[in-house]
């Protein structure tokens, strides 16, 4: 049984009542800081069933303010989901088509150098000095790389489901541990990750001093405006979820200082662009200040996104997620019990009606040829 404080409105600490409802394989620390100071935010139906289970758990650490699933996979089992024959790796290694000419980029350079508007008088990246480098970390086909690539920048990337950016690019297998790049990019990555600031502390191994990091995931703070739940956390793919606190706080504990949000979540954007939380920091050579309640914002986000859909359930409503998914559990073992019987009395009465058809057609022995005169 793990003691957390809730972090609600009052402020009041309440058991974690593992003893009444614990997910299969479930987690006591956060992936990230390994705080124990978990707090239940939702109930999460697992994709798949473990020791007859399938109730887990969005769960949020009160230290980095990181949302994640609870149980979250294995090791082995990301990388064989990621690899090119794994189900994430084998659609996208199929399709992997010839690059595109080099002169087609020039039309998306207006779009992606906005990211960086806010650094463009200390890092001109549409006209960047000799020698620069960039890594991006899960590339993909290559895109910004190809774009970058015609500003001047040498290029380097690191993706282990598809091949098509290594016909222009280098390829890294690891995030080098010296400084080499003066800009690194992570688009939609750290959401599948079980662990992102061990990611956010290589980036920082690697970036030169005062190097620039832009990183973008599903936006959390957003939840209520665009309402894709499934987009910002899933289980299946996106495994953790940011607010713009808890990206500040993970990446100030990594050795990065935020220097802008590109494309805000508010609701003046677009649509489109508002599901996305977008950070550009710098390296910082100075340890950095980490928000105070830096899960508040993710609470907060559910708490309307519910508000303007179904709705909860009372007992999830009044926080009660363990005796919730008690209940759900429950109720899914009494379907299965029923669907059990069910099907066992259906086969007695199939096997029933054969017997009686086979017993029904089988000729009477006095039934056969001339019946015998009695003497
Ligand atoms: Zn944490």
């Amino acid at each position: 049984m793990v003691v957390s404080p809730r972090g609600d409105h009052q402020g009041q600490a309440i058991v974690r009542a593992s003893w009444l409802y614990a997910a299969p394989e479930e987690r006591e620390r956060c992936p990230a800081c390994e705080s124990l100071r978990l707090s239940d935010l939702d109930l999460h139906e697992m994709w798949q069933a473990v020791n007859g289970r399938r109730t887990g758990f969005v769960e949020g650490c009160e230290d980095c303010g990181l949302v994640f699933v609870n149980p979250l996979p294995s090791d082995e089992a990301q990388a064989t989901f990621y690899s090119p024959e794994g189900e994430w790796g084998r659609p996208r290694a199929a399709d992997d088509p010839a690059p595109t000419a080099k002169a087609s980029t020039r039309h998306g350079a207006a779009a992606w150098s906005r990211m960086f508007d806010a650094i463009r008088h200390l890092l001109p990246v549409t006209t960047p000095p000799a020698g620069v480098r960039v890594l991006d970390f899960g590339c993909g086909p290559g895109k910004l790389l190809d774009a970058l690539q015609d500003c001047g920048w040498e290029t380097f990337g690191i993706e282990t489901a598809m091949e098509r950016a290594f016909r222009r690019h280098r390829r890294l297998v690891a995030v080098p541990a010296e400084p080499t790049f003066d800009l690194i990019v992570a688009s939609h990555v750290l959401e599948h990750l079980v662990n992102p600031l061990a990611l956010l502390r290589q980036f920082a191994s690697a970036s030169k001093p005062g190097g620039y990091l832009l990183v973008s995931a599903p936006g959390f703070d957003a939840l209520p405006l665009h309402r894709e739940y499934k987009y910002v956390i899933n289980g299946r793919a996106h495994l953790t979820a940011y607010t713009r606190a808890c990206m500040d706080g993970l990446l100030a504990r990594s050795g990065w200082q935020t220097v802008d949000h590109p494309g805000r979540n508010d609701s003046g954007a677009e649509l489109r662009d508002a599901r996305k939380l977008r950070v550009l920091a710098r390296r910082a050579s100075t340890s950095l200040p980490t928000p105070a309640r830096p899960l508040e914002a993710a609470r907060e986000s559910l708490r309307l996104f519910y508000r303007h859909t179904a709705g909860r359930p009372p007992l999830q409503r009044l926080g009660f997620f363990r005796l919730s998914a008690r209940l759900v559990e429950t109720r899914r073992q009494i379907r299965r019990d029923i669907a059990r019987i069910r099907y066992r009395l259906g086969l007695r009465a199939r096997l029933l009606e054969i017997y009686r058809r086979c017993v029904g057609t089988r000729p009477a022995p006095h039934s056969r040829g001339t019946p015998r005169s009695r003497p």
